[in-house]
């Protein structure tokens, strides 16, 4: 099973990058899959449309592995957190082995009935998390690629900023302070995750894709051989997009037709200057090293 993994941080356009993968003749993208179970138990539809255990491909997937319990299977959320250390600690294999042994089998049956039914090439999943990212690398009938995709953190605070002003509940007591440490620590762990696992990696700029999505999905298609394959959903400075199956992201993976993509640079004028500072002070080394300064 070929798996392109977006590995990413919060606010950083996983979701329309990945839209844009899927229109590829022979991609197929599911979202977020490390919250397939969750959608069992609410109402986020599939990026079709349908709810996701009402959704065509879905069904026919779900039928495939009739007796996983999917409450049992869920892809707990912690997964996120206090596990991300033994990552990176020698034993690190047998022992997420052992933790996770029932996920792992349930996270392989899931991708076989997926492959199965959409016969694709290639499976593009963002789920962004590390840890989901380390337990797919486990998994032997898996042949993983990881995209690393950094979005600048202006930007991404920006997005978080709005979010806060606009009085999302879940961005109150966010700070830029916070936010920058967070980017920081986040994109630290991702690449030392990736020379961990060793598996081909590529490093992807949001900016860089935006601007020229054209040449940045070329460049992903010479990376993996693949640069015979058909673009043309990609016009000058936007892409045509069709309905994915992705069952996990934000509310953009429902957006289809003709999108135009164009960098957001307000946060160069609306950011208060404060925020600018402190992200500066945290954030500058790192965004040296990616080449945004
Ligand atoms: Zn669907």
């Amino acid at each position: 099973m070929n798996i392109i993994y977006i590995l990413s941080y919060e606010r950083s356009g996983s979701t329309l990058f990945h839209n844009v993968l899927g229109q590829i003749e022979g991609f197929f993208s599911v979202g977020e899959l490390r919250y397939f179970a969750d959608r069992f138990h609410d109402t986020r539809p599939c990026g079709c449309g349908d709810k996701v255990t009402d959704c065509h491909f879905w069904r026919k997937v779900i039928a495939k592995f009739p007796n996983i319990n999917m409450q049992t299977s869920k892809i707990p959320r912690y997964i996120k957190g206090q596990y991300l250390p033994i990552i990176f600690l020698p034993f690190s294999k047998i022992l997420i082995r052992l933790i996770f042994s029932r996920h792992l089998t349930y996270i392989n049956q899931l991708y076989k009935a997926i492959e199965g039914e959409s016969r694709s090439l290639v499976i593009i999943d963002s789920s962004k998390s590390p840890i989901y990212c380390y337990l797919l690398s486990l998994i032997p009938e898996i042949n993983l690629k990881i995209i690393h995709l950094i979005r600048s953190v202006y930007g991404v605070e920006y997005s978080l900023y709005k979010r806060k002003q606009t009085g999302h509940p879940k961005y109150q007591k966010h700070n830029p302070l916070y936010g920058s440490v967070r980017w920081v620590l986040s994109n630290i762990v991702s690449t030392k995750l990736v020379k961990k696992i060793g598996v081909p990696y590529k490093q992807i700029k949001y900016e860089q894709f935006i601007l020229n999505p054209e040449k940045t999905v070329k460049l992903i298609l010479d990376w993996l051989h693949m640069r015979d394959l058909n673009i043309d959903f990609i016009y000058k400075r936007g892409v045509t997009l069709y309905p994915t199956h992705s069952v996990g992201g934000s509310p953009s993976r429902h957006i289809t037709g003709e999108v135009p993509l164009k960098l957001d640079i307000d946060w160069k004028k609306n950011l208060p200057q404060l925020y600018k500072t402190i992200i500066s002070i945290i954030a500058r080394p790192l965004l040296i090293k990616y080449g945004y300064y």
